[in-house]
């Protein structure tokens, strides 16, 4: 007798890996070890069980139902509640259907003999792909003999405001999508079908493109991309705002080999210049002129921020960019530097600290300069709504806030760039001993990591220690450099490479 052909189990996570890509699905039940975490999936998933955590806890009543020992026992569990007319919202209920398996983060009871089915998220919306997850839970619900009724993203709802320490009531909020799920379970069992067919087959020949990003980076991009021979040195991609698209719809991606004539756009046509003739391009006399207005004492200012989903400190909402350091480096007008800064990695809410430390560090006269200052400048306003006595101190300074981005996308490019004027991309280019590379805190992502390491419990004095200077280091380097790229960029003399 011929041996029937293996089943894969499936669920909603796989049929989502499948509709993005089925060489994702595929490798990652045939090639896991291949899988790559990015560096924020641990912060995420941290965030995620917080959150989780806590949409449960807004429902004091509810049962959770334990994959122990295994997702089997779990099954067993939700439907001895279901069957028994257990009347509470049950957290993770575990339900099959076709071989696919799903885990329901939160059922509750409509009263009328239904169920409302809540999906919790840590974003601050209901997205494209959450459609597709709801719609293959309701299929399997549905099949499983669960009457669903409602099906909802409950993400987290920005008006909220932390007003007493651990009341949660009002950080969520649902957006019911099942309206727009249900016409899409009909698909599923094809889709399903499909998945099957693709794992019980080769690798598929899928090639890295824009799906890769879409709605998550793929864990196996580093494997797809090793296998793509290495494209042109200089491609069109960087050409900024988007400017390669229109060259690789028509399968061009070499910068050397577009024809300059259609460049519209003035920034364009200068990157394209400068990368193919190897000079760079700068506008001495233009970038004197922009800054020329910058009174002394400058203050070169940066700040390292925190946003939390669930917001720690009373008065703060989620995702609030909250200022826990800044570094300001204060230029006089015969050249000397005095180099100032704040951190606070006690855990407390740095605010008030950080305000009072602006007012007292800042001069009162003089331009306050920032590399995409709006970002500076909205800290510094909302410090000032926070604490009204500081007010007028704060809104002097952000009155005076400059930005030296524009100065330099207008008056500077070198090839090296590759399409970008963030701080770390020009640097390099300017100076060349001034890199990132050898700090232990190279961007702010690695800066908030630190400060939720060093505000963590457990932290020890020594490990606190070390990242109090490694904050230190990285957020001075940014400040430092926005000096050395100004003179820079008024100086005489960088010409070619
Ligand atoms: S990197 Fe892209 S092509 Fe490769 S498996 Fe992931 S989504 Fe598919």
């Amino acid at each position: 007798m011929a041996s029937q052909p293996r089943r894969f189990g499936l669920s909603k996570s796989k049929i989502t890996a499948f509709e993005q890509c089925p060489k994702r699905l595929w490798l990652s039940v045939h090639r896991r070890d291949l899988a790559e975490q990015d560096d924020g999936a641990t912060a995420r998933f941290a965030t995620g069980h917080e959150v989780g955590a806590i949409a449960c806890a807004l429902l004091p009543d509810g049962v959770m139902v334990d994959a122990e020992p295994d997702l089997a026992a779990a099954l067993d569990s939700t439907r001895a509640l279901l069957d028994t007319g257990h009347d509470r919202p049950i957290f993770e209920a575990t339900l099959e259907h076709d071989g696919v398996l799903v885990r329901i983060d939160i059922l509750e009871p409509d009263g009328a003999g239904g169920w409302l089915m809540a999906e919790v998220k840590s974003s601050t919306k209901a997205k494209d792909y959450h459609v597709g997850d709801l719609a293959t839970q309701l299929w399997v619900a549905r099949n499983a003999g669960v009457p669903i009724t409602r099906a909802a993203i409950r993400h987290i709802d920005t008006r909220f405001v932390l007003e007493r320490e651990g009341d949660w009531t009002g950080l969520f909020a649902d957006t019911d999508l099942a309206a727009l799920a249900e016409p899409i379970t009909a698909t599923r069992p094809d889709v399903v079908a499909a998945a099957r067919i693709a794992l019980a087959g080769t690798e598929p020949a899928i090639s890295p493109s824009a799906h890769c990003e879409t709605p998550f980076p793929c864990e196996f991009a580093g494997y797809c991309h090793a296998a793509v021979p290495a494209g042109p040195d200089w491609p069109v991609t960087v050409l900024p705002n988007g400017g390669g698209k229109r060259w690789i719809e028509r399968n061009i991606t070499d910068l050397f080999a577009i024809d300059p004539a259609e460049l519209t756009s003035a920034v364009q046509k200068r990157v394209y210049e400068a990368t193919v003739t190897g000079k760079v391009y700068h506008d001495v006399a233009g970038a004197r002129a922009a800054m020329s207005a910058w009174a002394f004492p400058r203050a070169w200012l940066d700040f390292e921020t925190i946003a939390f989903a669930v917001p720690r400190w009373i008065g703060t909402k989620p995702y609030s960019q909250v200022p826990f350091q800044f570094s300001a480096h204060i230029e006089e007008a015969d050249g000397t530097i005095v180099h100032r800064e704040f951190l606070s990695l006690d855990g407390s809410d740095p605010r008030r600290a950080c305000a009072e430390a602006l007012v007292a560090i800042i001069p009162i006269t003089g331009a306050v300069i920032g590399y995409n200052a709006s970002f500076e400048k909205s800290r510094i306003l909302e410090l000032a709504a926070a604490f009204p006595d500081l007010a007028d101190a704060l809104q002097g300074i952000a009155d005076r806030i400059v930005d030296l981005l524009p100065v330099t996308r207008a008056h500077w490019y070198h090839r090296d760039q590759r399409g970008s004027w963030s701080i770390k991309a020009v640097l390099p280019t300017v100076a060349a001993d001034m890199d990132y590379a050898s700090l232990e805190v190279k961007d702010g992502g690695n800066a908030q990591e630190a400060y939720i390491e060093a505000i963590t419990e457990g932290c020890t004095p020594e490990r606190r220690m070390a990242l109090d200077l490694a904050l230190r280091a990285y957020c001075g380097r940014d400040t430092e450099a926005m000096i050395v790229l100004a003179r820079r960029l008024c100086a005489e003399n960088a010409e070619s490479m």
